[in-house]
């Protein structure tokens, strides 16, 4: 299974990508991960990318470009991925097709803004390992630790109030029109994000019931 996960910051992707992952042994690539991670190592990448990410805005496209060209040829991926946070906009999509990785399908999963913003104040992700939790929604089995690894759970400086909106602002105008890109290639699923996880997941199967 090939597939992108779409949607605004915060939508339910990440969550998503995991269940999903879990249930057909695929990797995810979570870009946004990937980038943070860079960001902490204090490489090249990580500094080019840091100014964009803190204010909410995209990362340049070669560089997210070249980030996914590298890891889609890692041997993990050989049965299948899902993608998290790419493609962002319409060049990324178009570099993606011309690489020639026949995506299966394009999950879009729709969530209002206000939801989001309320949302986004309540996510935790793990400093160490990128696995995301929420104080209402998804807890951990211990509290400020991550189920994963043990890591600490720690608030994103970017799911603060005045960059969330800088962020929808952002998806709206440049990540939006994939949704129509991926319609007229008719590999669009779309679906409405849910108050609680377990509602949305059983709707995410149902999507994707046909691709199996
Ligand atoms: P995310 O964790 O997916 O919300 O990504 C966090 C931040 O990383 C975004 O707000 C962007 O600054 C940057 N980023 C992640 N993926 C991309 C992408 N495909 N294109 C450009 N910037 C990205």
């Amino acid at each position: 299974m090939k597939l992108i996960l779409l949607g605004a910051p915060g939508a339910g992707k990440g969550t998503q990508a995991e269940l999903i992952c879990e249930k057909n042994h695929i990797p995810t690539i979570s870009t946004g991960n990937i980038l943070r991670e860079a960001l902490k190592s204090g490489t090249e990448m990580g500094l080019k990318a840091k100014t964009y990410m803190e204010s909410g805005q995209l990362v340049p496209d070669e560089i997210l470009i070249g980030i996914i060209k590298d890891r889609l040829q890692e041997a993990d991926c050989e049965n299948g991925f899902i993608l998290d946070g790419f493609p962002r906009t319409i060049p990324q999509a178009e570099a993606l097709d011309a690489m020639g990785i026949g995506i299966d399908a394009v999950l879009d999963i729709e969530v209002a803004d206000e939801a989001i913003v309320t949302r986004m104040s309540g996510r935790r992700v793990c400093e160490n390992c990128g696995s995301s939790y929420h104080l209402l929604y998804k807890q951990p089995k211990v509290e400020g630790k991550c189920d994963q690894c043990g890591g600490t759970l720690v608030q994103r400086k970017d799911d603060h109030p005045d960059t969330v909106k800088e962020r929808l602002e952002v998806y709206h105008t440049q990540t939006e029109p994939l949704k129509e890109f991926y319609s007229k290639q008719g590999k669009l699923l779309v679906v409405h994000g849910q108050e609680e996880i377990e509602a949305t997941s059983r709707l995410v199967e149902e999507a994707l019931e046909g691709l199996k």
